[in-house]
């Protein structure tokens, strides 16, 4: 692997950033860390620019109205846009997911989104809230979600994306599908920090930013026993 450092940046942690999403951020650096690839990370504000040269961009969930704004600075800043036309990756997690598309609803209003996914979000009959599972697209090859979702919004797909997973347990999109995924740009309604608990997806995002088929496996023995705690706690909740 290519000793050059790997840049991170985490975009507007003052607007999204309700569910621990800098976790996100620690765990890829670790990740990377412990196979030997130096890290750089940027917090970049909603009043900075963003940087266009990044290898992985963060966005994370938040509340309709710092969400509102954050569309709006992205879609004035382009930062984002210059830097997935150039290649980079993008995981996004619940608003920042829904900003992916190209609307979504804050606040009883439709708002533009930054059209970068083929998607677009309204209003669903009751808000979401609990534990979000199921099997992921087979073509990713990784091991079945595990996380958290709390949103109101529903998604709809269209057919320039993927959808991530299947849902088993919660509502995800639709109550069907989970998240979506289309190039290098990955959205998750999994907060928690997803990625503590789906380990296999952050390595998923390293090798899509550094372009290797493999990484040398990490000891991940903390976080299965997380899976397989939250998986025995849905089974005796559904047993009721
Ligand atoms: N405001 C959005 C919704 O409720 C996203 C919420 C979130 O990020 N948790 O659908």
């Amino acid at each position: 692997m290519s000793t050059e450092s790997l840049r991170i940046v985490w975009i507007y942690p003052d607007l999204l950033s309700t569910y621990g999403d800098r976790g996100n951020m620690l765990i890829l650096a670790h990740r990377a860390q412990r196979r030997g690839l130096p890290v750089e990370m940027y917090e970049v504000r909603s009043d900075q620019p963003v940087p266009s040269s990044a290898d992985i961009y963060l966005i994370g969930g938040g509340e309709d109205g710092p969400q509102a704004l954050a569309a709006q600075r992205l879609l004035g800043d382009g930062g984002l846009h210059r830097a997935v036309a150039q290649g980079s990756v993008v995981f996004a997690v619940c608003a920042g997911y829904q900003l992916l598309g190209s609307s979504f609803y804050a606040k009883g209003a439709r708002c533009a989104g930054l059209d970068l996914l083929d998607l677009s979000s309204d209003r669903g009959p009751s808000r979401a809230v609990g534990e979000l599972a199921g099997p992921i697209d087979p073509r990713l090859g990784l091991p079945p979600l595990s996380g958290f979702e709390n949103h109101g919004g529903r998604t709809h797909l269209g057919s320039g994306v993927f959808p991530l997973a299947r849902v088993s347990t919660g509502v995800g999109n639709d109550g069907a599908s989970e998240g979506a995924w289309h190039g290098k740009l990955l959205g998750t309604y999994s907060h928690g920090p997803a990625l503590a608990r789906n380990p296999a997806l952050a390595d998923l995002l390293l090798r899509w930013a550094v372009g290797a088929r493999e990484l040398p496996p990490l000891d991940d023995s903390w976080s299965d026993r997380l899976r397989s705690e939250r998986a025995a706690a849905v089974a005796a909740a559904a047993r009721q």
